[in-house]
């Protein structure tokens, strides 16, 4: 299984970190040990001053597929759920002057949480359509709809399958909206898609 994630899919979240919005999508990976395992808090990494919250919309791939036309990829998910992508932004940072993948700073133990997931059709709504927002200690921090994605989950899926074969289980995050931030220790974060509560993360 792989953890697919999209970077800069949000405009104003591409402008917060100050990065150009992207012409083509761009993808990086998480090993499937970033996953937080269920109901487990997330242990502040001791390399990282600066950790991030980016909370997006996962997409749970259904089926098996290679070279996914747009228009039939929706065929190839029927679920969506929660995800904080936690980020060591420092390690990031570093990275990126240097140039140098980001593999450490997205892919650590627990780097990965993922909300149990719900069927599109019981949210009544189209994945193009869909609010979520993160309360850091009770304050609304993020709040996104994926009607603002830069690329579309159809798109997201038809252009990452030209590379790779997709595959029943793979997760894609597909992106955060603006409001990333750090987070501390004792914090409580809690996920709201369509205003039901789906994630809930305590930071030890
Ligand atoms: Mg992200």
């Amino acid at each position: 299984m792989k953890i697919l994630c999209v970077a800069r899919n949000y405009g104003a979240h591409a402008a917060e970190l100050h990065n150009p919005a992207p012409s083509e999508p761009v993808f990086f990976l998480k090993p499937d040990s970033a996953l937080l395992p269920k109901n487990q808090p997330f242990f502040y990494p001791d390399f990282s001053n600066d950790v991030h919250h980016e909370l997006e919309v996962v997409v749970r791939i259904d089926k098996v597929g290679k070279c996914i036309e747009e228009r039939f990829a929706s065929r190839y998910y029927s679920e969506v759920a929660l995800g904080l992508d936690f980020t060591a932004r420092d390690l990031q940072q570093q990275a990126k002057s240097a140039g140098l993948p980001w593999l450490l700073s997205k892919g650590f133990d627990g780097a990965a949480v993922v909300s149990p997931f719900m069927s599109l059709s019981s949210l009544d709504k189209g994945i193009d359509n869909l609010s979520f927002a993160l309360y850091r200690n009770g304050e609304r921090v993020q709040n996104g709809n994926t009607g603002d994605m830069l690329f579309s989950v159809d798109k997201l899926i038809s252009y990452i399958s030209r590379f790779m074969t997709l595959k029943t289980g793979d997760l894609i995050f597909t992106g955060t909206p603006s409001g990333v931030g750090p987070v501390a220790i004792g914090d409580v974060l809690v996920g709201e898609l369509e205003g039901r509560q789906l994630l809930r993360c305590r930071v030890k």
